[in-house]
């Protein structure tokens, strides 16, 4: 007990229990040296369009070009407005900057960290092209109030599905959809401590929209018809074969790695209810949530010195984010701030991320819940 070693993400404890087949997959993969473009990527591509009920699937680099994709292929002039949160990773809001676009950067909801219709209709102009709701840490923003306002405004979608790939949203007349699919375009990651990652660098673009598809397909290799003709200026974005290799294997295993994710998250629940100063993440009752992070919020000042009081015992914790996206030095410039962002700056400085990954064990989670109450007693 005195010895676990506990990460924020075990992927060596991951990886150990599909080694044999991933290894095999690995040389199989370099010994027929289909490295750009080979058969896994064509097959991962549909692996994940069956998961996600038939939508089109485009493989690219990673999430971030995903976002820049999507945008790219929404034709959108420079000085047009799009919708995000300002609590959020740097991704988000970043390609729209570098695509001369000007990031609106709006405030969140207070219990599940997502941003609501609210926080996107009182950012509206008459420039505001699209909105893009974050499923952050895992769950799923509220998307039936989000897409009627959309279709109110005709504006477009684009879901940052990096951190809840498998999280299922729930319409009120019943109808379940898949994060990221739900919108115009998904995007998402599968950086390796995603909750579908690969072992580099890889994200996909998710559309149900065929036209749409056809462009993004195009912009992701270099706006390209076919050889040589080239309709739009795009991008050289793609998934490895050796990535797609992996995510092949690995996406077998998501729904169970999301049920350890989400076992792992009731049993902190449990363990850490009834402290005054903590507050466990509140689930929605129309999103699963696949605890991309299980994040707790420290009140009354005492976040930083549980961090530093948790490291001291060994426990890694982290802090996603400690600044809003707004008072970024590079956002400065190009940004616009909407409304107060009083809740995004009160989960920076509250916000604590704990370890969270699919090889958790009761022990492991028993032992960082008892330090927690420890620095609490
Ligand atoms: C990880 C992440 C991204 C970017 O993905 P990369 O593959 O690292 O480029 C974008 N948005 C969110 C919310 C993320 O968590």
């Amino acid at each position: 007990m005195r010895n676990l070693k506990i990460e924020m993400v075990d992927l060596k404890g991951q990886y150990a229990k599909i080694q044999q087949e991933i290894d095999e997959a690995l040389l199989h993969t370099i010994r027929d040296a289909a490295f750009i473009n080979g058969p896994q990527v064509t097959e991962f591509t549909q692996n994940l369009s069956s998961y996600l009920n038939g939508a089109y699937i485009i493989p690219c680099a990673n999430g971030t070009d995903a976002l820049q994709i999507a945008m790219m292929a929404l034709g959108l002039e420079p000085g047009d407005e799009i919708i995000v949160p300002s609590f959020t990773y740097v991704a988000t809001a970043e390609v729209i900057g570098l695509l001369n676009l000007k990031p609106v950067m709006v405030d969140v909801n207070p219990i599940y960290f997502n941003i609501t219709r609210e926080n996107f209709e009182q950012a509206i102009s008459t420039k505001t092209k699209a909105i893009v709701p974050v499923h952050l840490f895992g769950q799923c923003a509220d998307m039936e109030p989000i897409l009627a306002l959309a279709k109110e405004y005709n504006l477009y979608v684009i879901e940052d599905t990096a951190q809840a790939i498998g999280a299922v949203y729930t319409f009120k007349d019943g109808t379940k959809k898949q994060a990221g699919t739900m919108g115009d375009i998904g995007c998402t990651s599968f950086f390796p401590s995603k909750n579908l990652g690969c072992y580099g660098d890889g994200g996909a673009i998710y559309t149900n929209n065929t036209e749409l598809a056809e462009r993004i397909k195009m912009i992701a290799n270099h706006g390209q018809v076919k050889k040589y003709v080239h309709k739009y200026i795009g991008v050289n974005s793609r998934l490895d074969t050796i990535q797609a290799a992996i995510l092949n294997i690995k996406l077998k295993h998501l729904d169970e790695y999301s049920k350890a994710r989400r076992d792992a998250a009731d049993l902190y629940d449990k363990f850490l209810s009834g402290i005054n100063d903590l507050i466990t993440p509140a689930r929605a009752h129309n999103s699963t949530h696949v605890f991309h992070q299980y994040t707790v919020q420290i009140k009354n000042g005492k976040r930083d010195g549980l961090k530093k009081y948790l490291e001291s015992a060994g426990i890694p914790a982290m802090i996603y984010y400690p600044v809003p996206l707004n008072e970024q030095e590079a956002f400065k410039s190009i940004g616009k701030v909407v409304g107060s962002l009083k809740t995004t700056e009160e989960l920076c400085s509250t916000v604590l991320s704990l370890p969270m990954h699919t090889e958790l064990t009761f022990d492991i989670i028993e032992k960082i819940s008892n330090e927690i109450k420890k620095y609490f007693k």
